[in-house]
């Protein structure tokens, strides 16, 4: 029999599983209901031999040196240094807006106003765009105007239906205003894509004597979990007191009992091109038009070389409505729905050994850095 049973194989359920067999000398399942390893880090070639990211551009980045030390046990990397440009009319300024963006707007009248933003938040700053609206000098007013029209005001309102203004602050915060001429899109220590691709680091780490993978396995076909009753999890049938750490979607897990918990989803329109790169940048903000958010050209993150192919992807934001064959991708955080999904999460208090792991499971926006994390600390105190 099984120690603990995992559903879902992305970075939460893989490195939970392997720490889990590894460290603890556990037997552990793994199921998933997709047919690969990976979760939404997947990754393949595509008809034209291009590696691409099927559920959208991944990017590694870290402070957390017994992450990147963790990862690396399972992938060499390749050095890339991720950067974004947003489309503004013909311009393409850096993402997030820093001291470069801010010459290429303000010309010769840069230098003043870069002089104003150091005076009052310090060189190399991270500034909220919605702190610096709230600031009271005039010219700041100025430019946080420009930044929230031109960068985040229709960018947002295509990604959550919402303004800046009524989703999370700390949603916008990922993306600061930089007081720097860093052109990055991440300033962390670690950085990089796995040279070889994410698929194979799932398919190093779940390669464990002790670990049994099962994929294009539903988890309501073999779990059945009932809070209320004298053995709230069958597996197979039969009462499971192992572990259990679940990293899908909460509300589905109990058929949305208490009402849909809402998600965002995206449509991925990918094209590929007989030529050697399409855009400047491994990713450009299209932040003042279209109807999708942004394009990932692949090569730029992987590296890869070849002469007269590439592939793109277009994202195109949606709701998610539980149809068959969308995706939940981000929890929509605000007082409301996560009161919502703690109504949920009260279920699985009352049920021994069970846990949550993971954007889904936990409604949060963790980046990959956040969940190996705490999927690392997880195993270790379980
Ligand atoms: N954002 C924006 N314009 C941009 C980039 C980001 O308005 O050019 C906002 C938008 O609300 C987005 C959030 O900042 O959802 C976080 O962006 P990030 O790039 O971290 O999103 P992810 O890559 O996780 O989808």
């Amino acid at each position: 029999m099984y120690d603990s049973i995992i559903i879902g194989c992305g970075f939460a359920g893989a490195v939970a599983a392997r720490e889990l067999a590894e460290k603890k000398g556990q037997h552990v399942l793994v199921i998933d209901a997709r047919e690969h390893v990976g979760g939404n880090c997947y990754d393949r070639l595509d008809e034209n031999g291009i590696l691409i990211h099927q559920y959208g551009p991944h990017i590694f980045h870290t402070n957390i040196k017994r992450v990147y030390d963790y990862l690396s046990r399972f992938t060499e990397w390749y050095e890339y240094r991720h950067e974004v440009v947003g489309k503004i009319q013909e311009k393409e300024i850096p993402i997030p807006f820093n001291l470069n963006s801010l010459e290429m707007v303000y010309g010769e009248r840069a230098a003043h106003l870069e002089k104003i933003l150091i005076d009052n938040f310090g060189e190399g700053a991270r500034v909220p765009i919605l702190e610096l609206m709230n600031h009271e000098n005039e010219e700041l007013q100025e430019i946080a105007h420009y930044v929230y029209e031109n960068v985040f005001l229709k960018y947002t309102m295509k990604q959550w239906g919402k303004t800046p203004k009524e989703i999370d602050p700390s949603v916008s915060g990922r993306v600061p205003v930089l007081l720097s001429r860093d052109n990055r899109y991440f300033q962390d220590t670690y950085q990089g894509l796995p040279l070889h691709g994410f698929t194979p680091i799932f398919e190093k780490m779940l390669d464990y004597e002790k670990i049994e993978v099962r994929l294009g396995c539903e988890a309501k076909t073999v779990l059945a979990i009932h809070p209320d009753a004298k053995e709230p999890v069958l597996f197979e049938g039969k009462p499971f007191h192992g572990n259990i750490i679940y990293t899908g979607a909460l509300d589905e897990l109990f058929d949305c009992c208490f009402g849909r918990l809402p998600y965002r989803s995206l449509r991925f329109d990918f094209r590929h091109y007989d030529k050697e790169f399409y855009q400047s940048h491994g990713v450009v903000n299209y932040t003042v038009s279209e109807d999708f958010t942004r394009i990932t050209e692949f090569k730029y993150l992987s590296g890869q070389l070849a002469a007269k192919d590439t592939t793109i992807v277009k994202e195109y934001p949606m709701p998610y409505s539980g149809k068959e064959g969308e995706i939940p991708y981000y929890a929509i955080n605000n007082k409301e729905n996560d009161a919502l999904f703690n109504q949920y999460r009260a279920l699985v208090e009352k049920i021994p050994n069970f846990y949550l792991l993971g954007r889904l499971a936990e409604y949060k926006y963790y980046n990959i850095d956040a969940i190996v994390d705490r999927a690392l600390a997880m195993a270790e105190q379980m």
